[in-house]
């Protein structure tokens, strides 16, 4: 049953998923279903770390590369 408080919340709610730049992802931990295996993908404090060949002494692959495609907007990066 939905009183009417709760039908504001999801209007507010459905334009705040509107408005990504508003939301700062600082850290997550990701299983990411590989091509060959599952890597995993974290983030914390604007620095990614993955478990790939690739991204060892790169700082990025194509796993880190697809969830900034993903959160566009939405990572908190620690300006340089
Ligand atoms: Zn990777």
């Amino acid at each position: 049953m939905m009183d009417h408080a709760m039908i504001g919340k999801i209007k507010k709610a459905k334009m705040y998923a509107e408005e990504r730049s508003r939301f700062k992802f600082q850290s997550f931990s990701v299983e990411m279903d590989g091509k060959n295996n599952p890597h995993h993908v974290s983030f914390d404090a604007g620095t990614w770390q993955c478990d790939c060949d690739y991204f060892i002494g790169r700082g990025e692959c194509s796993h880190t590369m697809a969830l900034e495609m993903i959160l566009k907007d939405m990572l908190d990066f620690v300006e340089a």
